[in-house]
C-alpha cells in the first residue's frame, strides 16, 4: 500500500477501440463508428460486448464536452458523472440514432426482428470508508456472488441448445387475461406468463442442461478489488461495468460502490477543506500554545503560535496544503481550519484580580463620587442560558397565536400549561 502511485487514468481506451487517432475529425469518428458497429451489430451475428464497447466510445467521443473531458482525465471522469453521465445508455438507442432508424443492413428484409437485446440491471453497493481511506487511498477486496451464463450450455438452459415454444403463451411470454368490469365494458390486461417467467420458452425436461438445472445461470463468486483514490468524495461511485448478474440475451450492467464516508471523531471534510476543533485555556490564549496534531496519514503536525500573538475566542486559523488531497490531482490539497475555543477561568481570587490589573491594559477610567452614585438604584446580575431562554419565548408566542385562532373553549387551559 506504501508509495502506490496515482492510477494513471486511460484516455486512449475509446479511440482504439473506435480505431482512430487521437486527432482524428467528427467526420472520421463518424465513418469509423458506422463501419464498425454494422460489423459487431449482434443481429448480425456480432460480440454483444464489442458492440456496446463501440456505442460508448463513439457516445463520448462525438459529443466535444465529453471528449474533452476523457481526454484531459479519462474514462473514470466521466463515469463520476463530471460530463453529465458517460455511458450507460442503451447501444441500440445510440446506433438506432445514428442511423436514424433506417435499415444500415442493406437489402430488404435484412433481420429486423426488432429483437433488441434488453441492459440488465445495474447492482448498486454502499461501501464505507474512513475519512483516512479518503486522504490515504486504499484498496478494498469485496466478494461478491453474482449470476453468470451457464458454462455447460453457454445460456441455453438445455443439453441440445434447443427450446420449445411456450405452450402458455404461444412463445411471446406475455398472457392477456380479460376482466368484465361492467354489462358492455371489459378490460384486457397483460402480465408476463407464469409458465415460461415471461421468457416465451420451455425446456424439455429431458434436455435440461445439468448443470444449471435449466436456469441458463449459475451463482459465481467474485472477488472485485475497489481501488479508492485519493481525494474521493462521500457518496462518489466506483463503477465495475458489465459485473453485474448476467442473463440470457441481455447486456450486462454494472456493479457500482457508492462510497460512503464514516464520521471521524476529528476531522470534519468540507470540499478540500478539513476542519479541526481545538480548545487553549485562557493563558495559552493570551500567552502563546503549541500542541502535536496527529493527521490522517499519521504525520504530527506541530502547531503553534507567533510570540506575542494573542487568539480570541471563536477565532479561525488556518494551514495551507493540509487540507484533503484534490481527486486525480492529489498533489494538490485543500486547507485545514482550526476553530479555537478559549476556556475561561471560572473565577479569580481578589489577589488574582489585583495581579492581573497590574499586567493587563487598564480599566476604563469613571471617577463616579458618593452623590452620584447614591442617586443610582442598584440592580443584580443573574446567570442565563439564552438559547434556552428564547426558545422558550418563541413557544409560548406561537401558542398564542393559535389559540387567538380558536374560539374553542380549551384554549385559556392550553396558554395555562405552556406557561408552567
Ligand atoms: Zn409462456
Ligand atoms: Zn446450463
Amino acid at each position: 500500500m506504501f508509495g502506490r502511485q496515482p492510477k494513471k487514468s486511460d484516455n486512449t481506451k475509446y479511440y482504439e477501440i473506435l480505431g482512430v487517432p487521437k486527432s482524428a475529425s467528427q467526420d472520421d469518428l463518424k465513418k469509423a463508428y458506422r463501419k464498425a458497429a454494422i460489423k459487431n451489430h449482434p443481429d448480425k451475428g456480432g460480440d454483444p460486448e464489442k458492440f456496446k464497447e463501440l456505442a460508448q466510445a463513439y457516445e463520448v467521443l462525438s459529443d466535444p464536452e465529453k471528449r474533452e473531458i476523457y481526454d484531459q482525465y479519462g474514462e473514470d471522469a466521466l463515469k463520476e458523472g463530471m460530463g453529465g453521465g458517460g455511458g450507460g445508455h442503451d447501444p441500440f438507442d445510440i446506433f438506432q440514432s445514428f442511423f436514424g432508424g433506417g435499415n444500415p443492413f442493406g437489402g430488404a428484409g435484412g433481420s429486423s426482428r426488432g429483437r433488441r437485446q434488453r441492459r440488465g440491471e445495474d447492482v448498486i453497493h454502499p461501501l464505507k470508508v474512513s475519512l483516512e481511506d479518503l486522504y490515504n487511498g486504499t484498496s478494498k477486496k469485496l466478494s461478491l456472488s453474482r449470476n453468470v451464463l451457464c458454462s455447460k450450455c453457454k445460456g441455453k438452459g438445455s443439453k441440445s441448445g434447443a427450446s420449445m415454444k411456450c405452450a402458455g403463451c404461444q412463445g411471446s411470454g406475455m398472457k392477456v387475461s380479460i376482466r368484465h368490469l361492467g354489462p358492455s365494458m371489459i378490460q384486457q390486461m397483460q402480465h408476463p406468463c407464469n409458465e415460461c417467467k415471461g421468457t416465451g420458452e420451455t425446456i424439455n425436461d429431458k434436455d435440461r442442461c445439468p448443470q444449471c438445472k435449466g436456469e441458463k445461470v449459475v451463482q459465481e463468486k467474485k472477488v472485485l478489488e475497489v481501488h479508492v483514490e485519493k481525494g474521493m468524495q462521500n457518496s462518489q461511485k466506483i463503477t465495475f461495468p458489465g459485473e453485474a448478474d448476467e442473463a440470457p440475451d441481455t447486456v450486462t450492467g454494472d456493479i457500482v460502490f457508492v462510497l460512503q464516508q464514516k464520521e471521524h471523531p476529528k476531522f470534519k471534510r468540507k470540499g478540500d477543506d478539513l476542519f479541526v476543533e481545538h480548545t487553549l485555556s485562557l493563558t495559552e490564549a493570551l500567552c502563546g500554545f503549541q500542541f502535536i496534531l496527529t493527521h490522517l496519514d499519521s504525520r504530527q503536525l506541530l502547531i503553534k503560535s507567533e510570540p506575542g500573538e494573542v487568539v480570541k475566542p471563536d477565532q479561525f486559523k488556518a494551514i495551507n496544503d493540509e487540507g484533503m488531497p484534490m481527486y486525480q490531482r492529489p498533489f494538490m490539497k485543500g486547507k485545514l481550519y482550526i476553530h479555537f475555543t478559549v476556556e475561561f477561568p471560572e473565577s479569580l481570587s481578589p489577589e488574582q484580580c489585583k495581579a492581573l490589573e497590574g499586567v493587563l491594559p487598564p480599566k476604563p477610567s469613571m471617577q463616579m463620587t458618593d452623590m452620584e452614585l447614591d442617586e443610582c438604584e442598584e440592580t443584580t446580575l443573574h446567570d442565563v442560558n439564552i438559547e434556552e431562554e428564547m426558545r422558550r419565548k418563541q413557544q409560548q408566542q406561537a401558542q398564542e397565536a393559535y389559540d387567538e385562532d380558536d374560539e374553542m373553549p380549551g384554549g385559556a387551559q392550553r396558554v395555562q400549561c405552556a406557561q408552567q
